[in-house]
């Protein structure tokens, strides 16, 4: 089955009680048992819910995985996958890294006695010099945010596989959120785990918060569901059928992105008034060869920077008539944001700046709206 497909129809049969095509919003806690312990395989909904099972197989097929756990959040699933680590374990992490992950390992999950190394993952020589005994996890981000550095997962993942000094073999965790698997399938390039917030691009729609792991390793899946039950950080039926709804479209609105923002991205390039673009589809990108090998396409994520001071970037961010000022992305509608101040305000200034993300640096989230509108809305404002 091929990738619209999975998304139309895996986890998708009708309702076996009704027969209603759309699997329904099961808003239910708990279920009838007709004797004790007797019961269909649902007993309790923080462990078991038929419309957040349809999610998590429609999830897990398209990640070309076999299970899939749904969470309230990106960050629920991010935790439940680090809970597979214990007290004295290391990670190494991207260190351009999503703000709300670095807040977590960083102020949360360090008093529990996990530590971390953030390194720059693109510098595959930097990785094995920060390996140690005890690493036992390897969590990526690519393209990175804000800043679309890519890292070769396939090549991650066989320096994981060789480095012999590990007692027990780590895991590599790929946040596949800006790609989407519509573009990249960190899984088919020797990653463990997939982690989405299914709040941005997945559900689409700007309307839900959630999240996912993924993994086709049955022991892995085992441990992450365990904690899925333990801690029950789930996704009511509500948000689940959201996000599945909008899942099914996932195709068509990447393609929409991608084209949208490879010619914003080229229009921003050429404009005199920017100073840099990062976007992975552009031949500028200095992993453009690694991008074409590794995604099937270059999503609808990227940043630049204007010359002059913050101040001119901040009131540009503030003037655009459709990007709307905001933090998340992956909606259909575009989106611009001031990474230093907004989605990696959480990360002290003297570290984000030795990160690259500097005052003047811009993120956009290119919506599908018509292409024309967008430019003219930029064209307008840059002036
Ligand atoms: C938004 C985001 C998260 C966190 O997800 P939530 O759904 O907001 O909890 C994690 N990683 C990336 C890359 C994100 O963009």
């Amino acid at each position: 089955m091929r990738f619209s497909t999975k998304a139309i129809h895996v986890g998708q049969d009708a309702d076996p009680t009704t027969g209603a095509t759309i699997v329904p919003i099961y808003q239910t806690s708990t279920y009838t048992q007709e004797a004790v312990g007797v019961h269909k395989g649902y007993d309790y909904s923080r462990t078991v819910n038929p419309t957040r099972l349809a999610l998590e197989a429609q999830l897990a097929s398209l990640e070309c995985g076999t299970y899939g756990s749904a969470f309230a959040s990106g960050m629920a699933a991010t935790a439940a996958v680090l809970n597979l680590l214990s007290s004295g374990d290391h990670a190494i992490v991207t260190d351009d890294l999503y703000g709300g992950t670095y807040r977590l390992f960083s102020r949360v999950l360090v008093r529990y006695g996990l530590e971390f190394t953030y390194v720059d993952m693109s510098d595959l020589a930097a990785v094995r010099a920060a390996i140690r005994p005890n690493t036992k996890l390897f969590w990526i981000e690519t393209p990175t945010n804000p800043l679309l550095k890519l890292i070769d997962i396939a090549a991650l993942s066989r320096l994981r596989d060789a480095s012999a000094d590990l007692e027990t073999r780590a895991v590599v965790v790929v946040d596949n959120t800006f790609a989407t698997p519509y573009f990249q399938q960190p899984l088919l390039l020797g990653a463990d785990i997939v982690v989405h917030s299914t709040t941005k691009y997945i559900g689409g729609h700007s309307d839900v918060v959630g999240g996912v792991a993924i993994t086709d390793d049955p022991a892995l899946h085992e441990r992450i569901a365990f904690h899925q039950n333990s801690v029950g950080g789930v996704p009511g039926p509500q948000d689940a059928w959201l996000t599945m709804r909008g899942a099914k479209t996932l195709a068509l609105r990447m393609r929409e992105h991608e084209r949208n923002a490879m010619q914003i991205a080229a229009y921003l390039e050429s404009h005199p008034k920017v100073a840099h673009v990062h976007y992975p589809g552009l031949p500028s990108h200095p992993q453009h060869d690694l991008a074409k090998r590794q995604m099937s396409g270059f999503g609808g994520m990227l940043s630049f920077t204007l010359h002059g001071p913050e101040s001119r970037a901040l009131e540009f961010a503030g003037r655009l008539r459709y990007f709307s000022l905001a933090e998340s992305l992956g909606g259909v509608e575009s989106l611009i944001c001031h990474p230093a101040r907004m989605t990696h305000g959480s990360i002290p200034k003297a570290e984000r700046e030795r990160r690259g993300i500097t005052d003047g640096l811009l993120r956009l989230s290119v919506g599908i709206e018509d292409c024309e509108d967008l430019l003219e809305d930029l064209e307008t404002t840059l002036g």
